[in-house]
């Protein structure tokens, strides 16, 4: 009982370590730029770490995780409400999204200065290949060889079972040796569902793999927390070099009130969702105390907010909801990394909101049932985007061509997409470990299992 105190206290103190260190990160950003951005390389090391130990643990945990329920069969209920989970919170913040876009309206009588001028002498294809270019900081042509089937007409017509069939198939890949090297998590969800399905059937044949596959679990899990206690330096180092250069380009604060408008509904949005939506659905279902649980996932939602990844985060995700906040491991073993792949509450908010925010600056007059189909992508889009830096940037482009909007108007966010990217990150994070404590519920008692 002591040592569980102690390390309950250890868990809180690192909390505090990690605030205080993006703290003072801030003021190293504002005070020496310079200086700031030189910290980087510590700050890639410990994004490397963290990412270095993602695919084994996604492999492992989520085995694991099927194997602790005994029996694939017994999958259904926590199984669907995994997925009802995800699918409902989505759509609550896009909805939440669209409704205080529409209240704030910032892009009502925005100034797009030179860039409305600029733009429009461009055909499409034009104006896409330099906002892509803009997003990857590619060459015009290099993105053009990459994205070799931009539309060289007006934006084509919404096509939602294209995006649907896009989406069923990113499910599986040819080659899993492929997907773990660009860290494509899904394919490696569906194996490893598969793979410990097949295991539960072969009992004592398979013995010695489940043990290791098990172990193997723990092991990575021991690892995460020693990877934890050089966090608040890896996370200082993060966020000066990344506000660092934000201070030394000497712009920001200029764009940021420019667009702040946007960039206060977005906030405004997130927080709604993280808060009140989240916190209700958290308390409703498991009748735990919602604010204590997200003090629980404080560093998750700190190194969220300093990494732009949930998949960096996922290990801090999965050890502080098993830890700290003692959701069982078997939920948090597949609904995290699932929900880190495909739950993107922030995502999909962020990018209802943007679209509207385009159309308001474009003065176009979207229907309600236009922003039905905002909605409708949104969510998908999100489901799509993967769990990396800026990736919602890219798939807004979905949600832009299904309404025809001006893709190339992206432009005008990207100034702040980064910013908004660590908030609707965290709120990522916070969804997919309120679905774990809530599928728990829905899992059958350990006892049954061993039995
Ligand atoms: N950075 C986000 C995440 O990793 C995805 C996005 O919205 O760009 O969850």
């Amino acid at each position: 009982m002591s040592s569980e105190k102690s390390t309950e206290k250890g868990h809180g103190n690192l909390t505090i370590y990690i605030f205080g260190a993006i703290v003072i990160a801030f003021i190293l950003a504002l005070a020496a730029p310079l200086i700031a951005m030189k910290l980087e390389i510590g700050g890639e090391l410990f994004l490397r770490i963290l990412k270095m130990l993602v695919v084994p643990l996604v492999v492992t945990s989520v085995m694991s995780g099927i194997l602790g329920l005994g029996d694939v069969r017994k999958l259904g209920k926590p199984g669907g409400t995994a997925v009802a989970y995800y699918l409902v919170t989505t759509v609550l913040a896009v909805v939440v999204g669209l409704m205080v876009v529409n209240i704030t309206r910032p892009g009502v009588g925005f100034d797009t200065g030179e860039f409305h001028a600029h733009s429009i002498q461009k055909s499409p294809k034009e104006r896409m290949l330099e906002a892509l270019s803009k997003i990857t900081g590619m060459t015009e042509e290099e993105v053009g060889g990459v994205f070799t089937d931009l539309p060289s007409g007006e934006a084509e017509k919404p096509n939602l079972m294209a995006i649907v069939k896009n989406l069923a198939l990113m499910l599986v890949s040819e080659n899993l040796f492929t997907s773990a090297a660009e860290m494509d998590l899904l394919p490696l969800i569906v194996f490893s569902i598969l793979f410990a399905a097949i295991l539960t059937t072969m009992q004592k044949q398979a013995g010695v793999l489940i043990d290791v596959i098990h172990q193997a679990n723990e092991a990575l899990m021991a690892v995460i927390l020693v990877v934890m206690k050089i966090a608040p330096i890896g996370i200082f180092c993060l966020v000066a070099a990344r506000f660092g250069e934000a201070q030394a380009e000497g712009k920001f604060i200029e764009e940021l009130a420019q667009i702040g408008k946007f960039f206060g509904t977005v906030l405004v949005g997130l927080f709604i969702h993280l808060l009140v939506t989240l916190p209700a659905i958290l308390w409703f279902m498991t009748k735990r105390n919602p604010y204590k649980f997200l003090l629980q996932m404080g560093q998750a939602l700190l190194t969220a907010f300093s990494t732009a990844s949930s998949t960096a985060t996922l290990p801090v995700t999965m050890k502080c909801a098993t830890e700290r906040a003692g959701i069982s491991k078997r939920s948090v073993e597949f609904v995290t990394p699932l929900g880190a792949t495909i739950n993107m509450d922030g995502t999909a908010l962020y990018e209802a909101t943007a679209a509207i925010f385009i159309a308001q600056v474009a003065m176009i007059d979207l229907s309600l049932g236009q922003q039905g189909i905002v909605a409708v992508t949104a969510t998908l889009a999100a489901i799509g985007a993967a769990g990396i830096p800026e990736a919602g940037l890219f798939t807004m482009i979905i949600v832009l061509n299904a309404v025809n909007l001006p893709v190339e108007y992206i432009g005008l966010i990207l100034s702040v997409d980064w910013l908004l990217d660590r908030f609707r990150t965290a709120v990522n994070v916070f969804g997919d470990s309120v679905g774990a404590a809530i599928v728990e519920t829905t899992l059958p008692p350990e006892e049954e299992v061993q039995a």
